[in-house]
């Protein structure tokens, strides 16, 4: 039998009220939603491997709720309490990937004590000193601000293009919404389940008005979000949303 997986939504984070426009690119619409930040668990059904991807944003200090849009991130939503909550010791994480580096998906990883973290080369290189419009996304460059994970950097392994991580959890580079963006495949018993961070904001990115894929309004070039999408095709069977709460109407996938 091969390595299978099971995947499990967790809120680690919420955004009040996020403007649409920029999780789908072009389309025309003034609404806001609010939009959960979601840390996907991966469980191996025969292993001890237990796999995060992402962790959330970290609760706003006075310096950094002033460049983002509003994040609400309450004591219960860190990381290793949500996993005490649900039952499992954050000491049994054996792997995190960080699908990007955005202050939304990287934080809290210091309660992890035993993972080891994975991140594209790529996107580690790109968030120390991001261009000028990239800054408040990574959280470089500001005074008295440190992004997230650097906390668990003496932890950090560099990863460069598609991995096997362990049987049954795959890494893809998958550039678009960041230019070192990366997703993890995982099989499971109903197909290969893909969590490819922002890429896939919302439902509507991968299969969005006739079933078209839909960019990231926030992306480092169309025609590497439509080669993201297209590897997709091929790699993945199921792909799952990292700001939707429609992924909660299950509770476990795979
Ligand atoms: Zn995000």
């Amino acid at each position: 039998m091969t390595a299978q997986f099971t995947l499990e939504p967790l809120v680690v984070g919420r955004f009040p009220a996020f403007p649409l426009k920029r999780f789908l690119y072009q389309i025309d619409s003034s609404e806001t939603i609010e939009a959960p930040c979601i840390s996907w668990l991966a469980k191996s059904t025969s292993t001890d491997a237990m796999v995060l991807v992402d962790t959330g944003p970290a609760t706003p200090t006075e310096e950094t709720a002033k460049f983002h849009v509003e994040v609400d991130v309450k004591d219960e939503n860190r990381i290793d309490r949500v996993l005490r909550a649900n039952g499992i010791d954050p000491g049994q994480i054996t792997e995190v990937l960080f699908t990007h580096l955005h202050f939304d998906h990287c934080s809290y990883a210091e309660f992890l004590p035993n993972a080891r973290i994975l991140v594209q080369r790529k996107e580690l290189q790109y968030a120390v000193a991001p261009n000028r419009e990239h800054r408040t996304g990574y959280e470089a460059g500001y005074r008295n601000v440190f992004p997230g994970w650097m906390k668990v950097f003496d932890r950090i392994q560099a990863i460069d293009g598609d991995i096997e991580v362990t049987p049954g959890f795959r890494v893809l580079a998958l550039p678009g919404h960041t230019t070192g963006s990366a997703g993890a495949i995982f099989d499971t018993a109903q197909g290969r389940h893909a969590v490819v961070g922002d890429l896939v904001n919302q439902m509507e990115n991968w299969k969005g008005a006739n079933g078209k894929h839909i960019p990231p309004t926030q992306n480092c070039g169309i025609d590497e979000c439509m080669r993201s999408f297209a590897r997709l095709d091929k790699e993945a069977d199921i792909v799952l949303a990292s700001h939707d709460y429609r992924m909660l109407d299950s509770s476990k996938y795979g």
